[in-house]
């Protein structure tokens, strides 16, 4: 089969011949019609240094994906032939003590599908039925190969109760952008978003969001503009950016929540003086809720929100090259590869 692979410890990705997966008694196989890039996958084409420490070469890459069910072992049950499917991208153990108490999100020993053993940017996926989320046909499947960051978003956006309160989202990224989405039909009052990239920006008003450009002018410009007079209630960090994080804590109400995706660096430095006095909730975020966020994201889409406007290019997995250059552009939300023929 064909499969973009990092094949070598240096920057690129190449389209290879590879083995079709092998299937075990716990696994379905799925024929991959749609994936979509996301900022790990441009992490690991530019071979910065956490995917050169965390990656083992060759690796077929990928998480983000829709695809149908064209195989499965003998242990599975619940599953036919044909179906639309997505999957959760992380592998976890089933017996550590989070994943004994149905919190698998927080498993200690997770494995990442494109990272840790090969993934989806490949005409045929194989991974455990547990880890299988089956779709609606009535959703475009451009949008479910979005599933994973859209889940990311939904997961951070509702870890705090958003009904009337004003949210700041610190990163226009396409998970930042979707949050903004889901902010405001979760019923928050207003969603204020933040960027350096004026094309993310633009993207993001698109939506919806207010949108400030920090480069240009403050966030405090902002919410004096809004009425907003104590400070933000809930703060969604999308950016990984030390200064975004600095800027959102200085923009928090006292008791304010902040739900943190972003991935700072190590020496990413805060005052946590502004943490204790102003008692600030932080909670951290890791990918998904299995699988209530599944679950959430699917219904909010089915009674109307739409993400659609933040897929921006869409490709042939022939032409991935050129997917990966919009990525690296920064001028780009979401790209799609199609796997179709
Ligand atoms: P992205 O890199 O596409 O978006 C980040 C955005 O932050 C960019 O548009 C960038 O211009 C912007 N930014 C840079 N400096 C800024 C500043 N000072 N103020 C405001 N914005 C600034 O990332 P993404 O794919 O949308 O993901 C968002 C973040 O979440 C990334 O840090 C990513 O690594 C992380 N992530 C975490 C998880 C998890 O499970 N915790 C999963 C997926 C992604
Ligand atoms: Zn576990």
């Amino acid at each position: 089969m064909n499969a973009l692979v990092k094949k070598y410890p240096k920057e690129g990705l190449w389209l290879e011949e590879v083995p079709v997966p092998e299937m075990g008694k716990n696994d379905v196989m799925i024929k991959i019609e749609k994936t979509s890039i996301c900022g790990t996958d441009v992490h690991i084409y530019n071979w910065d240094k956490w995917s050169s420490e965390t990656v083992p070469t060759p690796m077929v890459i990928g998480h983000e994906y829709v695809g149908r069910i064209v195989g499965y072992g003998d242990n599975v049950k619940g599953f036919r032939i044909g179906e639309l499917v997505s999957g959760e991208g992380h592998i976890v153990c089933g017996h550590c003590r989070n994943c004994l108490a149905g919190r698998r999100h927080l498993c200690i020993n997770t494995s990442g599908v494109g990272v840790n053993r090969p993934g989806a940017f490949a005409e045929y996926l194989v991974i455990p039925a547990t880890n299988v989320w089956l779709c609606d046909e009535n959703i475009d499947r451009d949008v479910i190969s979005c599933f994973d960051p859209l889940g990311n978003a939904v997961h951070t956006a509702l870890s705090f109760d958003l009904v009337g309160e004003d949210v700041l989202i610190t990163g226009a990224g396409p998970i930042g952008i979707m949050a903004s989405a889901i902010a405001k039909k979760a019923g928050a009052r207003y969603v204020v978003i933040t960027d350096v990239n004026p094309y993310r920006l633009e993207l993001a008003k698109k939506m919806g969001a207010i949108t400030v450009d920090v480069s240009k002018s403050t966030i405090r410009d902002t919410m004096q503009q809004l009425g907003i007079k104590e400070g933000f209630d809930v703060g969604l960090e999308m950016s990984g950016n030390a200064r975004a994080f600095n800027d959102m804590i200085d923009c928090m109400e006292h008791g304010g929540k902040i739900a943190m995706l972003g991935i700072q660096s190590k020496d990413t430095l805060i005052d946590w003086n502004k943490i204790v006095f102003n008692g600030i909730n932080i909670k951290g975020i890791y990918g998904r809720e299995m699988f209530e966020t599944w679950y959430k994201m699917t219904s909010m889409i089915q009674s109307g929100l739409d993400i659609s406007e933040v897929i921006t290019h869409r490709y042939h997995y022939t032409d991935f090259q050129k997917g990966f250059d919009a990525m690296n552009s920064g001028k780009s939300g979401k790209v799609v590869l199609s796997w179709d023929k």
